[in-house]
């Protein structure tokens, strides 16, 4: 495990403010600082938050080794000593770490209980559904929080519920379940998103991260980028080159995110701006129509040796019935014009156990991979994902097949694929307890606070739900009949322009 020290002295970008006077925020990524750093969440609050002058904003990770007493990482602050911890939550598989952090520093988990540090959160998983983490939270930002810091920090320093829940999008469960429209930036151009403080010790650690935009236009139907976070915006060509060439001072290769990053308007111009000032645009998400002979060029030449697409499901029927409008020939045609550029893998990605999934459809994977390896003479990979039913989209109430479903499959896939490609997977097991989480309620509070007093393993999650009484499989493998409330229905009730509209 590293230092405090050392980890602060290997990175660039870090603010160090007296805390006299100012408003003590404790910034939490409920996952440790390799992870929490590859969140551009944690980079964007943190220079939000330090930028107004009354407030200083440190942040705090999940310890990867046994920690006596949880501080903050700048200043070395125990959280309890901070005014407000402010989490970031984006997986639902880190809902236990949230409460293992509060009480590693000191801080009652439970809102009702606690008279330290408010405790607030926002992030993707808190914006389609935050009760199974609602009776920790004193306050919750549901959606797109960057024009709201400000209201935020006011309400915050005069330290009533009354003036945090008059805060647009901001959601007080102990006012009950009340209608939070969830909150949407309307002029991406106006926040920059992007790396802000330089370590190398991340998973993107040799890379400047820059969000291009946000939302996708294409409706995929278990997509939470396209539902939850719609609509599709851009960030515009002269709104991006001052933050890439921040980015540029620091590192050469340029990490574009989005959710469908190739059909950037200006993407073109983009790469060839990262190309003159001696980058090399490396985009997140690829889409096979967008992948043009003139993008491919350039992205060869910034040093793109891989090539990934996405196309979710084995036969054309199958992927349209997902809403995923992708022909095997678009896939070829696209795979190949990546050849013809000098790019020599493909990445492959499918998700199983999409709704009305037929064998037929899991064995055109392999099909698909060995027609695309041997007409094109890419070296193909394959990601296979489980779908996780979420919250906001409209796979919301289908029932997620059981695990050993999921395992055989991905056996049969892995015995078709031998000696052809590598097939890497996520595990059902953990996708199950994903799903679980997603369709919780507040009741599952308590096995959470369980969990989080033991191991992180599967069979310490299912001892912890059975000790409350809670059938995990009603929540994962049960379809949700259509007239059934759903715990998060009063989240996302019509959306709210942020800053707000007058
Ligand atoms: S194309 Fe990709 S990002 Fe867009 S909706 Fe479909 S799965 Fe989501």
């Amino acid at each position: 495990m590293m230092t405090r020290e050392a980890i602060l002295a290997a990175e660039t970008g870090a603010q160090r403010k007296d805390p006299g006077g100012r408003l003590r925020i404790a910034l939490a990524y409920p996952n440790t600082y390799a992870v929490g750093m590859s969140n551009l969440a944690i980079h964007t609050l943190y220079r939000l938050f330090n930028a107004r002058p009354d407030v200083v904003c440190e942040r705090v990770f999940l310890p990867d080794a046994p920690t006596t007493l949880l501080r903050t990482l700048e200043s070395g602050t125990a959280l309890a000593d901070m005014d407000v911890v402010a989490f970031s939550v984006a997986f639902e598989l880190d809902y236990p770490n949230v409460i293992r952090m509060l009480r590693l520093g000191s801080v009652a988990p439970f809102a009702a209980a606690r008279t330290g540090p408010r405790v607030i959160a926002g992030g993707p998983a808190m914006s389609y559904n935050p009760e199974p983490l609602a009776d920790v939270f004193d306050a919750i930002l549901v959606g797109e929080g960057e024009h709201s810091v400000d209201a935020l920090v006011d309400a915050l320093r005069a330290d009533t519920p009354d003036a945090l829940a008059a805060v647009p999008g901001v959601y007080v469960p102990a006012h009950g379940t009340v209608p939070t429209p969830r909150l949407v930036v309307g002029d991406l151009n106006a926040v920059p998103v992007a790396t802000t403080i330089y370590t190398p010790h991340t998973e993107f650690g040799k890379m400047a991260l820059v969000e291009v935009g946000r939302g996708c236009p294409y409706g995929c139907r278990f997509c939470v980028a396209s539902h939850v976070y719609a609509p599709a915006r851009w960030r515009s060509f002269d709104a991006l080159l001052p933050v890439i060439e921040e980015g540029l001072r620091h590192r050469t290769r340029i990490g574009l995110l989005g959710a469908s990053v190739t059909d950037h308007p200006d993407i073109l111009p983009l790469c060839e701006a990262i190309l003159t000032r001696g980058g090399e645009p490396s985009p997140a998400s690829m889409r096979a129509d967008a992948l043009t002979p003139e993008l491919l060029a350039l992205l060869a030449r910034g040093g793109v040796r891989t090539v990934t697409l996405a196309p979710e499901a084995g036969t054309e029927a199958l992927r349209r019935s997902v809403g995923k409008r992708i022909s095997d020939d678009a896939l070829l045609a696209a795979a190949a014009r990546a050849r013809a550029a000098g790019i020599g893998a493909l990445k492959l990605y499918f998700i199983l156990g999409l709704p009305d999934e037929t064998p037929d459809d899991r064995a055109a994977i392999p099909a698909l991979a060995r027609r695309l390896a041997h007409e094109t003479g890419l070296r193909v990979s394959l990601g296979c994902s489980i779908l996780v039913p979420k919250p906001g989209t409209p796979f919301a109430r289908i029932a997620m097949p059981p695990e050993a479903a999921m395992r055989r499959a991905l056996d049969d896939l892995r015995r078709a694929l031998r000696g052809v490609t590598q097939l890497t997977h996520e595990s059902p097991r953990w996708a199950y307890w994903q799903a679980v989480l997603a369709r919780g309620g507040r009741e599952v509070t308590p096995a959470l606070a369980t969990i989080a007093d033991g191991a992180d393993t599967p069979g310490a999650w299912a001892a912890a739900f059975r000790a409350h009484g809670l059938d995990a499989d009603a929540y994962a493998l049960r379809a949700l009949p259509p007239d059934l409330p759903l715990p998060w229905a009063h989240i996302g009730a019509g959306r709210c322009l942020s800053p707000p509209e007058r």
